[in-house]
């Protein structure tokens, strides 16, 4: 049950290549080539600056965190609706840096173009375009342009530009811009939003060039938030530079340097970028920053920040590659690559910051965090880089107060409810049936954050930050229930919508209900752990939270009584109360066209009578507390979901993989994963254009390590239980846990566990007790 897989881009383990540029494709390949580092964020635009209109490609620009809002305006306003929206902002956009050969631009719609390639180097995080360009009056130039974003230094970006005539010599001019008259796409980007934002929204308070650098400054008009960026350029190579000029007017800079060049002998430009805003420091200190902050990266050369982003690049890859080999092994090798590697540059890594679901690489969903990143990305920095996990918890932690407030605000008196969508930890989701609804958020935190404490053994962490966190999510969980007695006395929760969008405003949605007892488990274990070990801290923390024994007591009457939908006849849990009432649902009546657009052609009621699913729900639910489920039960579940879900979420397929892979259905697993593992690669949603899907890349993560290696982390226990693709000759992963790293290879009848650091680890297999004793100690399991 294999699919066919029909790359856009030539199959290549460590690179994406585009052999020719198309303007009918550019959209989509700006969100390919993008590069970030969790602070910026630029699209994979061209450093020439065509005049791409709103259907064909956006300059765009971000700083993770940094957004505008609007006053959202309801047709009907409930009370609790948010009333400022929160859209990760467009910046000014400095990469423009136009070249001049005598008297004629260079352009790839114009002349000839031969040895065309853009390449990104996943293995050295860098973006690099290579040509030949014989101009229309026949001046030939070889011309390289190399990008990046940098990881060691957060602000910068870098580009690099290098102009050799081939065949004479003469005037070569770059035309470096600061265009600050940049706006959203949200028309494009963002369709059903109808507040914005819409046109230019900073208002510029100083635009200067000086020396060789441009600096700008601008408010936002609503959120009133500051952001500078500036830029410096700097050129060598045998050319005579003639000087620069500067342009300055009020909504842009432009730096003009003219060198005089001999035929085969190379100009270069390094142009440094910087951004910052007052999220990080006083607005008054921003010039000084960034003015120093590009002294330095000057200093460093284009050189040395590729050669520290090539080591970074190298420690993650190092421990996050997973290596596969065999049939088709080369696709998916390249899509998980890809996937890991966008993931990478999309989480925020200073604590103040989350991760969006398009990450920084476009405007979709108006660069929102979702539930997106605990439930997907987190586990996979937590076994990979828990640094980085850490700081994206920071962050939730970081907005507990907002979320204080908006539990107050849904009625409840104690607590903490997260938004469904945000960046500044406000709720920013404006229809409530598929936003605040999802109040499985909170347990989705609880359950990553849960994750984090187990698998890395931080109980630091539990103390300071994460127990309440805990205790604060459930909370809410002992406030929004009912024993209700037509239930016999059991725990009912109504009026939520689970991760499935489909079905929304319903009672006892199975997931919900199941995250949420766990939620309250993990909230109760943490008091009890802090009991028994750190009396002081508890004692800190009942004061700061008022919290008493008796909720306790409440929350345990809870986890011992929470209802479960059960349907006899079938024997699964359904989605809800509600969902075997619902009317079967039948494609035959929907258009093709219309299939995968069911909210864009149909009334909400239409969609939500109907007994369908669009993604994952219930069936993750059982893949993340799979111990509390017979394997004969997840399949019933499973064999019941797979009729009734359309997979019209991106969050979807890796899910039913990992569920297939647990339950011996490898050719599906395989299939659902094949097709998680190019999702965004070859586009296989159409809607690229507007940003990565990032849960997704991280699900294809998830789909080989929890899905055919089978790892569950149980009681802060590594479980696995291997198997291995039949396409497959072998496949090996790394992961973290506690002070060790350990090294999982399967082939064919063996896996094989090395600890490649750290004195000691234990773990399981298929329930097994294995204990590998020494540094570098290996245990081969028969599979
Ligand atoms: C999915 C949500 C997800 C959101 C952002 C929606 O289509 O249904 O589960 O959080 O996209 O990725």
């Amino acid at each position: 049950m294999n699919m066919e897989i029909k790359p856009i881009y030539p199959v290549e383990p460590w690179t994406i290549t585009e052999t020719s540029f198309d303007r009918k494709y550019n959209y989509r390949n700006e969100t390919t080539f993008s590069l970030s580092n969790g602070y910026i964020g630029t699209r994979g635009t061209f450093e020439e600056a065509y005049d791409f209109d709103i259907d064909t490609g956006l300059e765009g620009n971000f700083v993770n965190g940094f957004y505008e809002s609007e006053q959202i305006r309801y047709g009907e306003a409930n009370f609790g609706s948010p009333l400022f929206s929160q859209s990760l902002l467009n910046l000014p956009s400095m990469k423009e840096t136009r070249v001049l050969l005598e008297d004629e631009w260079f352009t790839m719609e114009e002349g000839t173009i031969e040895n065309y390639s853009r390449i990104l180097h996943m293995k050295d995080g860098v973006l690099k375009r290579s040509l030949v360009w014989t101009s229309p009056r026949g001046r030939k130039a070889e011309i390289r342009f190399q990008r990046l974003v940098s990881f060691e230094m957060k602000n910068i970006m870098a580009i690099r530009i290098q102009v050799t005539p081939l065949n004479f010599s003469g005037k070569i001019q770059f035309r470096s811009r600061l265009q600050a008259d940049v706006e959203n796409h949200t028309r494009k980007t963002n369709p059903i939003v109808d507040y914005g934002p819409f046109g230019r929204r900073l208002e510029p308070l100083r635009l200067e060039g000086e020396g060789h650098r441009l600096y700008y400054e601008g408010i936002t008009k609503n959120s009133r938030l500051t952001a500078a960026c500036g830029c410096s350029h700097r050129v060598s190579g045998s050319g005579c530079e003639t000087g620069w000029e500067f342009c300055i007017e009020e909504l842009e800079g432009t730096a003009v340097l003219t060198a005089e060049a001999k035929e085969g002998c190379a100009v270069v430009l390094e142009k440094m970028l910087c951004y910052s805003t007052d999220l990080d420091l006083p607005a008054e200190d921003l010039k000084g920053y960034i003015l120093d902050a590009l002294e330095e990266a000057e200093q460093k050369t284009f050189g040395g920040l590729e050669k520290s982003q090539k080591a970074y690049m190298g420690r993650f890859w190092d421990t996050a590659d997973i290596r596969i080999q065999g049939k088709d092994s080369q696709a998916l090798q390249q899509g998980l690559r890809f996937n890991l590697f966008h993931i990478l540059q999309s989480a925020g890594r200073d604590g103040r910051t989350g991760m969006g679901a398009k990450g920084l690489s476009g405007e979709g969903y108006e660069g929102h965090y979702f539930w997106d990143t605990e439930m997907y990305v987190l586990p996979v920095f937590v076994y990979t880089e828990p640094e980085t996990a850490r700081r994206l918890l920071d962050y939730r932690y970081g907005t507990l107060e907002q979320a204080r407030e908006r539990a107050r605000i849904l009625g409840h008196d104690k607590g903490a409810l997260f938004p469904w969508r945000t960046i500044n930890g406000e709720e920013a989701s404006t229809y409530y049936p598929l936003g605040t609804a999802q109040y499985h958020i909170n347990a989705d935190i609880a359950y990553a954050l849960s994750l984090y404490l187990q698998v890395t053994g931080d109980v630091d962490y539990l103390k300071e930050k994460g127990a309440e966190i805990l205790i604060e999510t459930a909370r809410v969980w002992a406030d929004v229930g009912s024993f209700a007695e037509c239930k016999g006395g059991r725990y009912c929760i109504c009026s939520v919508t689970g991760p499935d969008e489909y079905n929304v405003l319903v009672d006892n949605n199975f997931y919900t209900n199941l995250m949420a007892r766990e939620n309250l488990r993990d909230a109760k274990g943490a008091v009890e752990y802090l009991a028994r070990h750190d009396r002081e801290a508890l004692a800190r923390l009942k004061k700061k939270l008022d919290f008493s024994e008796e909720e306790l007591k409440l929350w345990q009457k809870i986890i011992d009584h929470m209802y479960f939908p059960y349907d006899e006849a079938r024997q699964v849990y359904p989605l809800d109360d509600g969902f075997m009432m619902r009317r079967p649902w039948d494609e035959s009546r929907i258009p093709e066209e219309k299939r995968a657009w069911l909210y864009e052609n149909y009334h909400p009621l239409f969609i939500m009578r109907h007994r369908m699913s669009k993604q994952a729900d219930a069936i993750l639910g059982m893949y993340l507390h799979s111990h509390l489920f017979t394997k004969e039960e997840i399949r019933r579940n499973y064999d019941f979901y797979q009729e009734v879900t359309l997979h019209h979420s991106s969050l979807s397929t890796c899910i039913f993989g990992i569920v297939a892979s647990d339950i011996g259905y490898d050719d599906e697993a395989y299939r659902y994963f094949s097709q998680s593992a190019r999702m965004d690669l070859d586009d296989y949603h159409h809607n690229f254009y507007a940003g990565i899907h990032g849960a997704n890349m991280a699900g294809t993560w998830q789909a080989v390590v929890n899905g055919f290696a089978g790892l569950r982390c149980q009681e802060s226990r590594l479980k696995f239980s291997p198997s291995l693709p039949s396409e497959w000759e072998s496949y090996s992963f790394k992961l973290r846990y506690k002070r060790s790293l350990l090294r999982i290879g399967v082939s064919r009848g063996q896996a094989e566990f090395t600890l490649e650091e750290g004195e000691k680890i234990t773990f399981y297999i298929g329930g097994k007790e294995i204990c590998i004793q020494e540094n570098g100690g290996r245990h081969v399991e028969k599979i």
